[in-house]
C-alpha cells in the first residue's frame, strides 16, 4: 500500500498556500450571479432537444385502462432492478412506465461515440451473478450496457410489463380506492396500488442561455440525443460523415471528455469551448480476463460491490478488490485501507460525517469535543494536502500528454478532485494534440453569444455547422419538472408544495403524504459512486415492504411524521458539516452553481451509503416496519 508524501510528513513539491490562493481565484471567477438561472429549460422552442432520435416515430397502441399492483416509473436500471425484486418476491402484477423506445434510462439516451461507464463493469452492472452475464472488459460501453438491458429484460420478462415510448403526465393519489391513478401521454389510466418513482436523477437535459442560441442556423444537439443521422458513425466513433464539417463542442465535463477524442477523430475542425476543465486520471481499460471470472465463487459480485463502496466510504477492509482511479483516490483521501487507516483518518471522515455534532455534542463532553476539533483541524489539512498531491499528478499528466504548453496549461483543472466528477480517459488530453483540434479556454467565463454562423468568445467568431451541447443535466430543479409529471397526494398536496423548503423523507424512500410511494433518488438515502447498487438496495426494499403489506392484508402504508421528522434531523446532524468543502469548490452542479445555499436536508444520508443499507437491513430484519402506518380498507 502507498502512501501520499503529506500522509508520510514527508517533503512537498508544491507550495499549499499558493494552491490554496490559486483554487480561490479559480473558483471566484466563476461564480456567476444567475448560478441555476444561466441554463434554459428544454420547452418550447427548445423541446425537440428531447426528441427520441433512437426510435421510428409513429408508433400507436390502444390506451391501457386496468388496476395494477405496483406501476414503476422509469425503465432504467432503478426500474429494471425493482421489476426484478419484485419479481423475485413473486409480485408479478407491476406495469414499467418509459418514455424511451426502450430499457436503460440514462445508457438509453446517452449513446455519444464513446459513452462508456468509468466505474468498473463487475461493480456497476447489476446481477451479474443472476444473469450469468460477463462483461467484456473492466470499463463497460454503451453498447454492451444496453446489451446486458436487454438480458435483464429477457431475465425478468420485462417487456410483458412494459409501456415503452410513454411518458406520464400525472399521479393522482385517489383516498377512496387507496390506489394512484397515473395518466399518461398515450391515455393510459392505471389505478395502481403502489407507484415507485424512478425517473433518474441526471435525466433532463439543460441548455445554456446564451444570446443568439435560438439564431444558430447550422446543426444542434445535445450529447444526449446524439444525431448519428447528422455525424454518421456509432457508439465506437467512426463518424465518417463529419469529414467536411466544423464542428463546436459546448462543455467539457465527463460526457465531453469521453465524445471529444471520437469528434476529434472525425471532424475536420472541432472546437472545445471549455469554462473549467475537467480532471482527467488515467484509464486503463482491460479485457476480462476469463481464467480470473472462471474463479469467482458464489456471491463475488456483491463482495465485490460492497468492497468497493466500502474503500469509497473510508471504511476498513482488508485488500482492494477494484484497484483502480477511483479506489486509489479515496484510498490517498483516507489514509490507506481502513486496517491500516489511521484511526486519526477514520475520526476526520466520522467527524465529516457529523458524528460529532450529534451523539458527542449531546454529551456535552467538552473536552473531548474541543481536542477532537484539534485533531480535525490537523486531519482535514492532511486529507486536502493528499488531495493537493493527487491533483498536482493529474496537472502534470497535462503537460506530459498535450504538446503544445499553453494548452496543456488550459487543461490542467485547480480545484479539489471530488469538487466536480474526477474524470478517467487515455485519449482525451492527446485529442488535443490533432491539428484539427482546437481548445478555445474561455478561463471560466463561458461561450458569449452564437450567430447565425458559429459561436463567439471574446469578439472572435468561430464559425461552425455544428454546435453540440455537452453542458450536461438540470440538477435541483422542481422534482416534478425534472420527472416530467406532476405527483398529487393526500388532499391534493403536490410534491412541489411538499419538497418546496427541502426534502422531508423516510429513509429517502417514502414521503408523508404521499402513502404507497417509492421515490426512487440519492436524496436522503444512501449514495454509491457505483449508483446501480443503491438502486438495488431500493429495490430490495420496496419489494421487501410492498411484500409484507400484502402478507399482512394491508392496503395503505404511509410513513408515520414522527418517523419522517426524525430521519430528516438525522439526516441534518449527519450532513452539516459538508457546507464549507462545497462552499470552497468551483461551481457546478454539485454546489448549486456555487451558490451554496446549504439545506442539510437536501443532501446523501452522511453517514455513507455501507451504514445506511446496514441501517435498512436491520429494520428489514426487525420485520416491525417501524415509521410506517399501516391499515386495511374498512
Ligand atoms: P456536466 O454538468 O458535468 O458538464 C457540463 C459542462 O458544460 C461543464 O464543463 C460546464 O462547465 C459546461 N458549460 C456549461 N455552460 C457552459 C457555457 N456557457 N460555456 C461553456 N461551457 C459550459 O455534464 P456531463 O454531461 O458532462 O456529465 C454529467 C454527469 O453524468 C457526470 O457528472 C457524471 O455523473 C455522469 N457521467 C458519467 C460518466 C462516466 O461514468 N464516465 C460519463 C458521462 C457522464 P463548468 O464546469 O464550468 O460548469
Amino acid at each position: 500500500m502507498t502512501s501520499t508524501a503529506a500522509q508520510q510528513g514527508g517533503t512537498l513539491n508544491f507550495d499549499p498556500q499558493a494552491l490554496r490562493e490559486k483554487y480561490r481565484l479559480e473558483r471566484d471567477k466563476r461564480i456567476r450571479a444567475d448560478g441555476n438561472d444561466q441554463y434554459v429549460e428544454v420547452t418550447g422552442d427548445f423541446s425537440h432537444y428531447v426528441d427520441d432520435p433512437y426510435i421510428t416515430p409513429g408508433m400507436t397502441r390502444d390506451s391501457v385502462v386496468r388496476d395494477v399492483e405496483v406501476v414503476i416509473i422509469g425503465g432504467g436500471f432503478g426500474g429494471m432492478l425493482a421489476a426484478a425484486r419484485l419479481r423475485d418476491a413473486g409480485i408479478t402484477d407491476f406495469m414499467l412506465i418509459e418514455k424511451g423506445g426502450g430499457f436503460g434510462g440514462t445508457w438509453y439516451w446517452n449513446r455519444y461515440p464513446g459513452a462508456s461507464c468509468d466505474i468498473e463493469a463487475y461493480v456497476y452492472l447489476p446481477l451479474l451473478e443472476e444473469t450469468g452475464f460477463v462483461p467484456r472488459q473492466k470499463y463497460t460501453n454503451a453498447e454492451e450496457t444496453l446489451e446486458y438491458c436487454e438480458v435483464l429484460a429477457q431475465r425478468y420478462r420485462l417487456h410483458e410489463h412494459a409501456l415503452l415510448q410513454t411518458q406520464v403526465r400525472q399521479v393522482v393519489w385517489q383516498e377512496s380506492s387507496r390506489r394512484w391513478q397515473v395518466v399518461t401521454d398515450r391515455g393510459d389510466q392505471l389505478q395502481a396500488r403502489f407507484v415507485i418513482h424512478s425517473n433518474g436523477p441526471l435525466n433532463r437535459p439543460k441548455l445554456p442561455a446564451i444570446k443568439g442560441i435560438d439564431q444558430f442556423k447550422g446543426h444542434t444537439f445535445h450529447t444526449s440525443r446524439w444525431d448519428y443521422a447528422y455525424t454518421g458513425g456509432t457508439t465506437f466513433g467512426d463518424l465518417s460523415q463529419l469529414a467536411d464539417k466544423r464542428v463546436a463542442v459546448i462543455g467539457t465535463g465527463a460526457t465531453a471528455v469521453q465524445c471529444v477524442p471520437h469528434l476529434a477523430a472525425s471532424a475536420k475542425a472541432l472546437y472545445v469551448f471549455q469554462r473549467t476543465p475537467s480532471s482527467i486520471d488515467v484509464r486503463d481499460n482491460q479485457p476480462t480476463n476469463p481464467d480470473w471470472i472462471s474463479k469467482q465463487t458464489p456471491g463475488w459480485q456483491k463482495r465485490r460491490q460492497t468492497n468497493f463502496e466500502s474503500i469509497m466510504s473510508g471504511l476498513p477492509v482488508k485488500e482492494d478488490l477494484v484497484g483502480d482511479g477511483w479506489t486509489e483516490a479515496f484510498r490517498n483521501l483516507f489514509g490507506g485501507l481502513g486496517d491500516s487507516m489511521p484511526s486519526k483518518a477514520r475520526l476526520a471522515l466520522w467527524a465529516v460525517q457529523g458524528v460529532f455534532s450529534s451523539k458527542r455534542r449531546e454529551r456535552g463532553l467538552k473536552q473531548y469535543l474541543m481536542d477532537r476539533a484539534i485533531q480535525y483541524m490537523g486531519l482535514m489539512q492532511k486529507m486536502e494536502m493528499a488531495d493537493f498531491e493527487k491533483m498536482e499528478k493529474v496537472r502534470a499528466r497535462a503537460d506530459e500528454v498535450v504538446l503544445e504548453k499553453s494548452t496543456a496549461e488550459s487543461l490542467k483543472p485547480y480545484y479539489r478532485q471530488f469538487c466536480k466528477r474526477p474524470c478517467f480517459h487515455d485519449e482525451y488530453l492527446k485529442s488535443f494534440n490533432r491539428d484539427s483540434v482546437t481548445l478555445v479556454d474561455t478561463d471560466g467565463r463561458g461561450v458569449e453569444t452564437f450567430t447565425e454562423t458559429g459561436v463567439v468568445f471574446d469578439g472572435e467568431e468561430y464559425e461552425v455547422d455544428c454546435i453540440i451541447f455537452a453542458t450536461g443535466f438540470e440538477v435541483g430543479t422542481d422534482y416534478s419538472r425534472r420527472a416530467g409529471y406532476s405527483i398529487e397526494g393526500v388532499n391534493g398536496l403536490t410534491v412541489t408544495e411538499k419538497w418546496q423548503d427541502g426534502m422531508a423523507t423516510f429513509h429517502g424512500l417514502h414521503a408523508r403524504g404521499f402513502p404507497n410511494s417509492f421515490f426512487f433518488g440519492p436524496i436522503q438515502s444512501g449514495f454509491t459512486a457505483a449508483f446501480t447498487y443503491a438502486l438495488d438496495e431500493n429495490s430490495i426494499h420496496a419489494a421487501y415492504i410492498i411484500e409484507q403489506l400484502q402478507k399482512r392484508g394491508a392496503t395503505r402504508v404511509e410513513a408515520s411524521a414522527k418517523a419522517e421528522s426524525n430521519w430528516v434531523k438525522t439526516v441534518i446532524q449527519k450532513a452539516r458539516l459538508t457546507e464549507d468543502f462545497q462552499k470552497s469548490c468551483t461551481p457546478g452542479y454539485y454546489n448549486n452553481e456555487g451558490h451554496v445555499q446549504f439545506q442539510p436536508q437536501n443532501t446523501f444520508y452522511g453517514g455513507g451509503p455501507m451504514e445506511f443499507f446496514g441501517l435498512m437491513a436491520k429494520w428489514r430484519r426487525k420485520g416491525k416496519l417501524d415509521g410506517l402506518e399501516l391499515s386495511t380498507h374498512e
